[in-house]
């Protein structure tokens, strides 16, 4: 197989949620078989082996409860064309609707990896691994913390490549400038907004609702935040109440007692608001960012 060849498949990774439920849990997976192909001995991976791991990335970086069902991907992303189970007949003669349970996937040490054209194209070609691995991160994750998804896997990120399945996406090139005048230049959680010069430093604008997700570059849809706030804020580490835009922070987050303390100030505060109220987050993104990118449960007040 060719690189276009090998790259147009993995396009066709199938989204299976409903409407704008985040679909993480194939392009997880197929991030953890790439990150395994240049030291893999073996075209396939037990379940038992990439359970943990498949596991904690979901937790990491899937939508609250998304882990529960962790199996879900290794059973379907053989209807792709690039998946292949091996296993005992009677489990993998059954239809694709009929997805085995955990324990059955674990007893039977299911194993699942890329067909073999796709396997060894990728083998052959160390690159294509980066390449692929950077054009799923690019699709499916901000920009803020697509190193880190890399980096749990243990790839490197390498140029950006766009978003090959909406080509026709752009985004808009104001929308940064449009959403750090609605803020006046500073940080709504924090304040933060140091500068050189006329230079803003260390400032960004964030998307409620992910650019990937189909958000849109609407002011309504960013919000300004210094680079800290903006990846704790797409990792779920907060969300913005719609009512009163107050911050409320998950259980999940824990640190040194200073280094908490400090992010954990902002619990219960309110949001630093923009300069007129058409620039308010708008209630619906707010909520797809509960939904989807928050860590519950929620800190206690
Ligand atoms: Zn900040």
């Amino acid at each position: 197989m060719t690189r276009e060849e090998v790259l147009s498949a993995f396009n066709s990774i199938r989204v299976w949620t409903n409407g704008d439920r985040r679909a993480v849990h194939e392009p997880l997976l197929v991030l953890l078989a790439l990150s395994r192909v240049n030291d893999a001995t073996s075209q396939t991976m037990d379940w038992n082996d990439a359970e943990p791991l498949l596991k904690n990335l979901l937790e990491e970086f899937g939508p609250d409860g998304s882990a529960t069902t962790r199996h879900y991907p290794f059973w379907h992303l053989q209807t792709d064309g690039l998946w292949q189970l091996d296993g005992p007949p009677e489990i993998l003669k059954r239809p694709a609707g009929a997805t085995p349970t955990l324990t059955e996937l674990r007893q039977n040490h299911v194993r699942g990896g890329f067909t073999m054209p796709i396997y060894k194209a990728l083998k052959a070609d160390p690159e294509l691994v980066g390449i692929a691995a950077q054009r799923i991160v690019d699709a499916h994750f901000p920009e803020s913390i697509r190193g880190d998804v890399l980096d749990a896997v243990g790839l490197a990120q390498t140029e950006s490549m766009g978003t090959p399945k909406d080509p026709q996406r752009r985004r808009d090139p104001a929308f940064r400038a449009k959403v750090l005048l609605a803020y006046q230049y500073r940080c709504a959680v924090c304040g933060h907004d140091l500068r050189l010069g006329q230079q803003s430093i260390g400032l960004e604008a964030a998307h409620i609702k992910w650019f990937q997700a189909k958000g849109p570059d609407d002011v309504s849809n960013g919000i300004a935040m210094c680079s800290l706030h903006h990846k704790v804020f797409d990792l779920g580490a907060f969300k913005i109440l719609p009512e009163t835009y107050q911050m409320v922070f998950s259980q999940h987050l824990n640190g040194s007692e200073a280094a908490s303390h400090r992010m954990l100030a902002y619990h219960g505060a309110g949001l630093i608001l923009p300069q007129a109220r058409e620039y308010l987050p708008h209630p619906i993104n707010l909520d797809w960012h509960a939904r989807q990118v928050f860590k519950s449960p929620e800190r206690g007040g």
